[in-house]
């Protein structure tokens, strides 16, 4: 599978609001992986489109599908307390997810899927242009930073001069990249839950350092 957009990100595109429209206009429409047949409506992100801080989650699951927002419903509650804990707001923060349309089930992303919707991210942190990465769970974790390691691996921990790439498309900034465990993941983990908090916290020190 190659990517939807098939072409390496470019710098002229950093904050750009309308590029991001152009990406939106081609994600409404994306036939590049089987779940757009399954799919009621893509989940393209939405946000501060000039955010220092952009979050990178999995996949859109049930409600995400059906409204066409990230991160609605009980998962939007739960974000606005998580990043409460670093000091920030919904608004302040740009939220995508590594595909753009759900998996029947909310089953795992397929390799060939993340493949394919690859260059849509890639280009949507080019567009932002964040200073700052917050990767959750797994999945999203894997794909910006490159790695096979699982988030319980490498949460809280902060990857300085990150450049996201995959599948031979490319971002033009290194930016700082901190896994979290996902919000969602911790609702029936205490433990998790816990560890989620502090590194939300330590988070919110680490933007205030960068100024
Ligand atoms: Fe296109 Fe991504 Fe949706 Fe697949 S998941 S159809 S690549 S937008």
């Amino acid at each position: 599978m190659t990517n939807p957009t098939n072409h390496m990100a470019t710098s002229d595109s950093a904050g750009n609001e309308k590029d991001m429209e152009g990406l939106r206009s081609l994600v409404s429409s994306c036939s590049a992986c089987p779940l757009h047949e399954t799919r009621t409506l893509p989940v393209f992100g939405s946000g501060n489109p000039s955010a220092t801080v952009m979050i990178v989650g999995e996949a859109p699951g049930r409600n995400e599908d059906e409204s066409g927002e990230p991160f609605v419903g009980k998962a939007g509650e739960r974000l606005n307390e998580v990043l409460a804990l670093a000091g920030l707001s919904r608004d302040e923060v740009f939220v995508a997810n590594v595909l753009k349309c759900r998996p029947p089930r909310n089953r795992n992303p397929r390799p060939d899927e993340i493949d394919a919707c690859s260059s849509y991210l890639i280009e949507q942190l080019d567009a932002v242009g964040p200073k700052i990465v917050v990767t959750f769970g797994n999945f999203a974790t894997q794909f910006v930073l490159g790695t096979k390691q699982g988030v319980s691996e490498v949460h809280g921990r902060l990857f300085r001069d990150v450049t996201v790439s995959h599948d031979g498309c490319s971002a033009s900034s290194a930016v700082s990249v901190y896994p979290v465990f996902h919000p969602a993941a911790t609702i029936y983990r205490p433990q998790w839950r816990v560890v989620l908090e502090g590194d939300m916290q330590r988070l919110g020190d680490i933007i205030r350092k960068m100024g």
